[in-house]
């Protein structure tokens, strides 16, 4: 499988070497409708951390900047991509990260999982985002009342099996919830917290994601706000 990886690693590398080239000179994003230029993609950490926090301000006040120019951005993007961040979240329909942070077409590199779990492909996904498009920013991304983190405190109030594939879901966040299961307050969020954390963390510990910082999130479904997790 490694060398599967690597092939596929290698393979996109030149196409991406070719597109970066080209995306240079060209306006990372359309901003449609005000008549000001484009502004430039973020090009470090700090500044994708901005934009993106910038963003979900925008999105939780109910005045985002998108849709952009989709057609003009589709046509621009068509010879390659080079996002500015990459996102991993969780599958809840609520917690869209290009409509949480306000960003476009081919500005997140996103990859979602129920409950933001992390296996193989998604750190493969990550890789190729780091290494190969140069992203500088990984964001994990958590959220309230999530619903693979119920299904875990669940089985672990129960002792019920979980059904099928659901299993991998379930032992993922399962240290996260026994760490905290003798805190006061809600058991739900504060497992929520240390699983986004603990993920974040095994990305850092990463060799394969050095290139790049990675931080973790909670999204706050009531007032659509994101903030940083310790
Ligand atoms: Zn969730």
């Amino acid at each position: 499988m490694a060398s599967n990886r690597r092939a596929f690693l290698t393979v996109t590398a030149s196409a991406t070497a070719s597109a970066a080239g080209a995306l240079a000179v060209v306006p990372a994003q359309a901003t449609a409708g005000t008549g000001r230029p484009p502004a430039p993609a973020p090009a470090t950490a700090s500044a994708a951390l901005d934009e993106l926090l910038a963003g979900n301000r925008r999105y939780a006040v109910g005045r985002p900047r998108r849709p952009q120019d989709v057609v003009g951005r589709r046509r621009v993007l068509a010879g390659g991509q080079h996002p500015f961040a990459a996102v991993l979240g969780c599958i809840d329909s609520r917690v869209v990260p290009e409509l949480v942070f306000d960003q476009g077409l081919g500005d997140l590199l996103c990859i979602r999982t129920a409950g933001q779990v992390l296996d193989e492909a998604v750190l493969g996904s990550l890789q190729y985002a780091v290494e190969e498009l140069r992203v500088p920013l990984v964001v994990v991304l958590g959220h309230e009342r999530c619903g693979a983190v119920a299904a875990t405190l669940g089985r672990l109030r129960t002792g019920a099996a979980v059904p099928g594939h659901l299993e991998l879901l379930v032992e993922e966040i399962s240290p996260a919830a026994r760490r905290t299961r003798a805190l006061p307050g809600d058991w739900a969020e504060h497992t929520m917290r240390a699983h986004t954390a603990w993920v974040r963390d095994a990305i850092r510990a990463d060799p394969a994601f050095a290139g790049a910082s990675v931080v973790a999130a909670r999204f706050d479904l009531d007032s659509g706000l994101v903030a940083l997790l310790p």
